[in-house]
């Protein structure tokens, strides 16, 4: 299914491009690539132009953002190719695969390794917020490792639904994001500001230390009542041996009402985050 060559002329004359294949989206085939001059490999994502025939416009909101991001929890653009038929971006390579893939493989983690990952999704989170920059689909799929070690540094990928915010109380009201990880508001339609990524990074965060979701449904409008419900629950046989410090920020960025919403710069104050060593100790 090799559609992308020939590469244009300007991307191969800077680029040796790898037939290694990194990951596949909705819209892109993910490459991996050399600068020939330093020999430092990237990530080219390549988007065929008829994929997203009628999105035009996700993709260039997708370009405006990632030229602007620098910050190492964030996959950043260095370079942005065109051919007739696709779009080339050169970014940052995460070569430790998708957060999804490890946490299939491992189940669930420990406080510590949690609480550090999740503190590096919010250095992230914190940073496009700075920016106005709403992500609106964080999920354990764009969070990308940066190489292949067990403790590797965690970078936000995949801007293809985010939005500028031209205003920082403007409200984004077109509905999307993904079934699962999705804010209430967002469903409900009232709303879709910065504080659904901090409900996204809730439900990452619970799925993290126990290996399944707090929302659940056997179908998507099950799901999306259990969601709207905003109930969920730390079930004894999963939850007994975690500490009230994990529990707590959780509650606060899966709390309902988005104006009451832990923010980013706040949750990165929160002692499960700050001072793993105390509040992550069980209290016996
Ligand atoms: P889409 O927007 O079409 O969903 P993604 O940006 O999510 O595309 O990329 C698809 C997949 O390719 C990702 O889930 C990941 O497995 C892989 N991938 C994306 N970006 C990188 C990167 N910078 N380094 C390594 N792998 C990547
Ligand atoms: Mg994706």
């Amino acid at each position: 299914n090799d559609e992308s060559p020939p590469y244009p002329a300007d991307l191969e004359r800077t680029y040796r491009i790898s037939k290694r294949v990194l990951g596949v989206g909705s819209f892109a085939v993910v490459k991996e690539c050399f600068h020939k001059q330093t020999g430092q490999p990237f990530a080219l994502k390549i988007i065929l132009k008829k994929a997203i025939a009628g999105k035009e416009h996700m993709l260039s909101s997708e370009l405006d953002i990632l030229k602007q991001v620098r910050h190492p929890n964030v996959v950043s653009m260095h370079g942005l190719y065109e051919s007739k038929e696709a779009v080339y971006i050169v970014t940052d390579l995460a070569g430790g695969g998708e957060l999804f893939t490890q946490l299939l493989a491992k189940g669930n983690y420990t406080e510590k390794d949690a609480s550090a990952m999740v503190k590096q999704i919010l250095e992230g989170v914190e940073y496009l917020h700075s920016l106005d920059i709403v992500h609106r689909d964080l999920k354990p799929e764009n969070l990308l490792f940066q190489t292949p070690d067990e403790h590797a540094n965690l970078m936000i990928t995949d801007f293809g639904l985010s939005k500028i915010l031209k205003n920082h109380d403007d409200i984004l009201t077109t509905a999307c994001g993904t079934p699962g990880y999705v804010a209430p508001e967002v469903l409900l339609q009232t709303g879709h500001g910065k504080p659904v990524d901090l409900w996204s990074l809730g439900v990452i965060t619970f799925t993290l230390l126990s290996g399944y979701t707090p929302f659940w449904g056997e179908d998507q409008a099950a799901l999306f009542e259990s969601i709207m419900s905003g109930k969920y629950e730390y079930d004894e046989e999963y939850w007994s041996d975690i500490s009230d410090a994990a529990k707590d920020l959780i509650d606060k960025m899966l709390t309902f009402n988005p104006s009451k919403r832990i923010t980013a710069s706040e949750a990165l104050k929160h002692p499960w985050i700050t001072n793993e060593q105390n509040a992550v100790a069980r209290d016996e």
